[in-house]
């Protein structure tokens, strides 16, 4: 196939790494307006203008698909229905509510936020993108979409449907996470988002990248902005944004116990700061390239939770991703003394819990596989604890 010419947009000093002039972004903004006017999907914080309850969804939309999020968004603002609430609650009590969302440091900073905002704001959410961004756990992305859906601000926003909508439309050649052509998409976005209905436009950007511009076949026959899009004239759109290959994942290897004593079992807490911060997990510890992962299991819980186990039995392993490592993660079922006392170094925390209660304390997707692996789960613990769980 012959590669059509290019015919990226005109930018403001003809420089093809500047942003378009706003002007020449007249047509585009309207395009985008009109084709959101009649495809946007309903959902439930698009029915709302509550800084609060629209800061809530942007919180959990981060890392996490709309389905998912729809429960999660009503039961958080059921629970705690306005910033005074977040800020006055119970760590635990927030983490309940996130409970199956993952990636918890997102509700430590909602909370921490919250109360932020009650000590320092009047209770009132900054209605700027540069006011937002000073509160823990908002972004610039985040601070844009809050500022421009919520208050109406020229606030751009740049996330990954929009680098894609971006590199297609502009016939962005390069790679996409250099600095460079970061920056270049956050001024396309400050340029386009001046105009009426702020909120709107960057929410037309994300839609058309979430349902028309996709990665994988773009729908460019429905495609609203298609008679000025480079990629689509050149054909080559399924091959943009171009992405630097990713860094090569470490594995690691680690053991976790299951230790029961007198029908509980031993639950610990990580520290509040590095991986799975703040988070309930069965306590265990990294395993050493060379290790024989039995041998070495007495001798780590000896040292993470000062207790002499009995009768370690493999009952097989789990494997999890983080962003750039590879966890297996060798489980095993042990009993302690009856009257055995935890000395704790690392953990944070620990209890004795029986174990259909275990999944009520935030955990990780990888401890959550691990007590799936020895039939505990969500649906064993509610019959085991004879309540009905949602
Ligand atoms: Fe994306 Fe195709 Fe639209 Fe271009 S025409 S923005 S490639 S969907």
């Amino acid at each position: 196939m012959t590669a059509r010419k290019s015919r990226t947009a005109k930018t403001a000093e003809g420089d093809p790494n500047s942003a378009p002039a706003a002007s020449s972004l007249n047509p585009l903004r309207k395009a985008l307006l009109a084709w959101y006017d009649a495809n946007r999907r309903d959902m439930p914080w698009r029915n709302t203008r509550d800084p609060y309850a629209i800061w809530i969804s942007e919180a959990m939309l981060q890392q996490t698909r709309v389905d998912t999020v729809i429960p999660y968004w009503e039961r958080f603002l059921e629970t705690f229905p306005t910033v005074e609430t977040l800020a006055t609650a119970d760590i635990d009590e927030v983490y309940a509510v996130w409970t199956g969302l993952g990636y918890y440091s997102r509700a430590r900073n909602l909370k921490h936020a919250a109360e932020t905002i009650v000590a320092d704001h009047g209770g009132q959410l900054p209605d700027t993108a540069e006011g937002l961004a000073t509160l823990k756990g908002i972004g610039r992305y985040t601070a844009g979409a809050i500022a421009s859906i919520a208050f109406e601000r020229e606030a751009p926003l740049v996330d990954g449907n929009v680098i894609r909508v971006f590199a297609r439309l502009l016939g962005i050649r390069e790679d996409s996470a250099a600095k460079t052509v970061v920056d270049r998409m956050w001024a396309v976005a400050g340029e386009l988002v001046k105009g009426p209905r702020p909120g709107d436009l960057n929410q037309a950007l994300m839609e058309l990248g979430a349902t028309v511009c996709t990665p994988r076949n773009p729908s460019c026959l429905l495609c609203p902005v298609r008679s000025g899009c480079d990629a689509h004239a050149v054909g080559d759109a399924e091959a943009l944004p171009i992405k630097r290959k990713k860094t090569k994942q470490t594995k690691i290897r680690a053991v976790a116990a299951y230790i029961e004593r007198n029908g509980k079992i031993l639950a610990v807490r990580r520290p509040e700061t590095g991986l799975m911060a703040g988070l309930w997990e069965l306590p265990g510890g990294e395993l050493e390239a060379s290790d024989e992962t039995k041998d070495r299991l007495p001798e780590i819980l000896k040292d993470v939770v000062g207790l002499e186990i009995l009768g370690a039995e493999h009952v097989g392993h789990v494997q999890h991703l983080f962003t750039h490592r590879r966890l297996t993660l060798e489980v095993f079922r042990c009993r302690a003394e009856p009257g055995a006392r935890v000395r704790r170094k690392g953990p944070v925390a620990h209890k004795w819990i029986r174990p259909e209660d275990f999944l009520d304390l935030a955990h990780a997707g990888s401890t959550r596989k691990a007590m799936s692996l020895l039939g505990v789960t969500d649906e064993t613990s509610a019959r085991a604890a004879g309540k009905k769980k949602g």
